[in-house]
């Protein structure tokens, strides 16, 4: 999120007085407004909320359904929802809560305790983001690390298999690495790491996952691309890494990596795609590697 823009705010209520005059209130944030659940589903992924204000009783869907899906689904999980309802039995309450609410208004509201609320959302929702930004994010590389590959895999392996929409996977690891390490230094080998993650993540798309694997070894996920296309992307990134002129204390610095290629097409569509995928990654990165060096391997032979 570009963190100049006001913070995003969701109100989701089919009474459009309601709506109004939420959005009135909310001056400090983006709001968008959906009147249904439907409304909702198809705006939330452009509004990026990290609040949501949401009414119990909508004409499509109730509330607490919403909040259900919206905690179990790993895109909106993080989203912080606030319902305002007039269902106010406390057992409402309750059920608010059990499925996933942060914070539970009741209508009618007082404005004043309504943006104390929201504002305590916001707030939460921001040091949650930090917080995981921290567990998740390689310092070094700033991509993602190991801990995130496995929160990643167990959500996107019962995705990809209840799909059957196909997806690639590719190891990446740099060569001769502890050379540059052993000739330049440490320092030197760490800035050559920062160098490649920047020319992986300028290739990759918004929904391509790029992970620090491990020491200099790096894994990309292309959600619904063959392997014939997750090629073309790392043979750009090879143009680049190629190309790139290094320069660490004057000295300029060349490298090159190998990699290797599966998808989710070539497997066995009962088991776990990405532990099979990425052991058919690797497995073709280590012939590549057998084999000189500085390629990109897609079949086994
Ligand atoms: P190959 O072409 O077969 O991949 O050879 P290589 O030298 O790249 O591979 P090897 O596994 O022998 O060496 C990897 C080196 O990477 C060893 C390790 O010290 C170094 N390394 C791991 N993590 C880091 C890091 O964060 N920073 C630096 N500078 N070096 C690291
Ligand atoms: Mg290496
Ligand atoms: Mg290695």
């Amino acid at each position: 999120m570009d963190y100049q823009e006001k913070p995003s705010v969701m109100v989701v209520d089919d009474e459009a007085s309601n709506v109004f005059l939420l959005k009135n209130i909310l001056t400090d944030y983006t709001v968008t407004c959906a009147f249904s659940a439907k409304e909702m589903f198809e705006n939330i992924d452009a509004a990026a909320p990290k609040v949501i204000i949401l009414d119990v009783m909508l004409p499509d869907q109730n509330g607490f359904d919403i909040a259900k899906k919206l905690s179990s689904d790993k895109r909106y999980s993080s989203i912080h929802i606030i319902f305002l309802t007039a269902k106010t039995e406390s057992t409402d309450v309750v059920s608010g809560f059990k499925h996933g609410g942060y914070d539970y208004i009741k209508k009618p509201f007082d404005e004043i305790e309504l943006l104390a609320r929201v504002e305590a959302a916001m707030k939460r929702a921001f040091e949650r983001e930090k917080l995981e930004s921290e567990v998740f994010i390689d310092p070094l590389t700033e991509l993602y690390n190991r801990r995130y590959l496995t929160d990643y895999i167990r959500s996107e392996s019962s995705r990809a298999l209840r799909s059957k929409e196909n997806f690639a996977v590719a190891m990446l690891d740099i060569d001769h690495f502890k050379s540059i390490n052993d000739n330049l230094g440490h320092p030197c080998g760490d800035h050559i790491l920062r160098e490649f993650a920047r020319i992986i993540a300028g290739e990759l798309r918004e929904y391509d996952v790029a992970i620090r694997y491990g020491g200099e070894e790096f894994l990309v996920v292309f959600p619904g691309e063959s392997k014939i296309n997750a090629v073309s992307v790392l043979e750009r990134i090879q143009d680049k890494v190629l190309s790139g002129s290094y320069i660490w204390e004057d000295t300029p610095v060349s490298f090159s990596f190998t990699a290797g290629i599966a998808d989710f097409m070539e497997i066995d569509h009962t088991s776990m795609p990405f532990e099979d995928l990425i052991n058919k990654a690797d497995h073709r990165l280590y012939h590549g590697k057998h084999d000189g060096r500085n390629c990109i391997v897609i079949n086994d032979d």
